[in-house]
């Protein structure tokens, strides 16, 4: 009996030992690495990005949904050469359940239609699906964790162009180290998933609400999309 005990305590140990009791017993945040696994569905378009939809409106112990009213999914074509990615959905995109329809969603518009482009012609999405409070950035958390439903979103939808607006979409999906005055307005080729895809960046809408002197520049980067697209 006590040697049986003895030798369950050794196994114990052992059994901690490989496990890494430090980490166990570590009251600090354990440090995750960045996850980039990628998400994929069968079935026609329509039927992935139903499945993609249903996947994340199943997200658990999530702050960001506990805290809002209607998931954000995307508005558009489906089969748009073009796919525009915003940062996350604000007061009025939270409570209609679609991204990019209160005052910012209205001058992007405006911007699209200066290309001979609207909502039948693009298909528009968000960096996060779910409104993060007071209007907030999504956090780092928050980027990494949606960052493999919005990659499978761009493989379901197939774009030729990805416009990404504003410095959330720019760093989520090309990286950190580039910022948004430096990077917009230029042609860059990225490898998304299975995808090879041309991606700008250009100035977020609100950005320019508030900066109206910037759009000068946006309308440089409307007109390099603009003849991409007749290009493609
Ligand atoms: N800003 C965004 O980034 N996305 C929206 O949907 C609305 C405002």
């Amino acid at each position: 009996m006590k040697k049986s005990l003895n030798q369950n305590l050794i196994n114990l140990i052992e059994y901690y030992t490989l496990l890494n009791s430090n980490l166990l017993l570590s009251v600090n945040e354990i440090k995750r690495k960045k996850v980039n696994s990628s998400i994929s569905f069968i079935g026609s378009k329509s039927e992935k990005l139903e499945k993609l939809k249903k996947t994340i409106k199943s997200i658990k112990n999530c702050d960001l949904k506990k805290n809002a009213t209607n998931l954000v999914f995307a508005d558009g074509n489906i089969n748009s050469k073009i796919m525009i990615i915003g940062e996350g959905p604000g007061a009025n995109e939270d409570k209609e359940g679609k991204p990019f329809v209160g005052r910012a969603g209205k001058l992007l518009n405006k911007m699209l239609e200066a290309i001979q482009l609207d909502r039948t012609k693009v298909y528009i999405t968000n960096v996060v699906n779910y409104r993060p409070p007071e209007n907030r950035r999504p956090t780092e958390d928050e980027i990494i964790r949606y960052l493999p439903y919005l990659k499978s979103h761009i493989e379901i939808i197939k774009p030729k162009i990805l416009l990404l607006l504003g410095s959330t979409a720019l760093n989520s999906l090309i990286g950190d180290e580039v910022v948004i005055s430096k990077a917009r307005g230029k042609w860059i080729q990225k490898e998304i998933n299975s995808l090879n895809l041309w991606v700008i960046a250009s100035f977020h809408p609100a950005f320019l609400m508030r900066q109206p002197e910037q759009k000068k520049l946006a309308w440089v980067d409307l007109k390099m999309i603009r003849d991409k697209l007749k290009k493609l």
